[in-house]
């Protein structure tokens, strides 16, 4: 497997497809984020080469019946033997459900690394990652890896949600936002309390207040359900972030 970083500041072609393997793992850590949020941690059987903002599938079996989901790896590439997840549970969810009953030492199934959602190439433009609910996860792992390789140009995080209490990793991402100037962190919420002085209302509606002067020069990465996915599209071509410079992953 080529690793591709030894190009990322030269303006190559950074993106080498990772053989997609398929590893036991064992559930490390559960943490709860918010109410039916969980952050869980499994240690592979082996180390496994990704790029930061791919996934892999969960697999597991319970009285005779096949589970497999996809989930966005929320952990940098430079931890290889581990990997970390976001994990919100839908109600009634076929996967969700049973996967709330697992405990830690729990084994599962991994397949992976798969996915093209990634900071592919040169480092030459800005970067503002968007992100609503879980659709987190693979900004948080391209983040940290663009901080561990010395990413000097501008980042900008938006995170949405609906309470403030869903904001997951904040300490994390405040702690980064005072440790590095070159990175930006701003959350909206769309159904905050009576307390909060912060921006609210959707996140495509307050990508003005990250102080960005040149959208041209801004490459993004949005991530979470389809509907906020193409609503944040929309808007940032409206403002004149150019087509080539979107990515996404729609969550359905
Ligand atoms: C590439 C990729 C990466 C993903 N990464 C993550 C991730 O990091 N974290 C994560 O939590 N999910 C992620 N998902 C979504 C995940 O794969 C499942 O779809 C999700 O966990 C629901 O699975 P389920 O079987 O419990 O629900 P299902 O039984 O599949 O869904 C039940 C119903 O709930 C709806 N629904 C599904 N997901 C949601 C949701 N998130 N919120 C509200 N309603 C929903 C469905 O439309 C359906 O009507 C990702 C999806 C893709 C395609």
């Amino acid at each position: 497997v080529i690793r591709a970083y030894p190009n990322f500041f030269i303006g190559g072609n950074v993106f080498y497809k990772m053989a997609i393997e398929n590893y036991n793992a064992t559930i490390k850590l559960i943490k709860d984020l918010a109410e039916n949020a969980r952050f869980f941690e499994i240690e592979l059987d082996r180390e496994m080469e990704f790029n930061a903002g791919q996934f892999v599938n969960l697999v597991f079996e319970e009285e005779g019946r096949k589970f497999v989901r996809p989930y966005s790896i929320c952990s940098s590439p430079s931890i290889k033997k581990s990997l970390e997840l976001t994990i919100g549970l839908v109600e009634g969810g076929e996967f969700t459900s049973p996967l709330w009953k697992k405990e830690e030492g729990d084994s599962v199934g991994v397949k992976g690394p798969m996915g093209g959602f990634c900071v592919k190439e040169t480092f030459a433009k800005d970067l503002l990652f968007i992100g609503a609910g879980t659709g987190i996860a693979p900004l948080r792992g391209m983040i940290k890896d663009c901080i561990e390789r010395g990413f000097k140009a501008k980042m900008y995080l938006l995170f949405g949600e609906r309470h403030e209490d869903r904001i997951f990793f904040e300490d994390e991402f405040e702690g980064m936002m005072e440790e590095h100037e070159n990175f930006k962190f701003l959350k909206i919420l769309s159904k905050p309390g009576d307390n909060w002085e912060g921006s609210n209302g959707y996140v495509q509606d307050n990508v003005d207040k990250l102080g960005i002067e040149d959208f041209s020069n801004v490459r993004a990465y949005i991530c979470g359900r389809n509907g906020m996915v193409d609503s944040v599209r929309s808007k940032l071509l409206e403002k004149g972030v150019l087509a080539g410079d979107i990515f996404v992953e729609k969550y359905g």
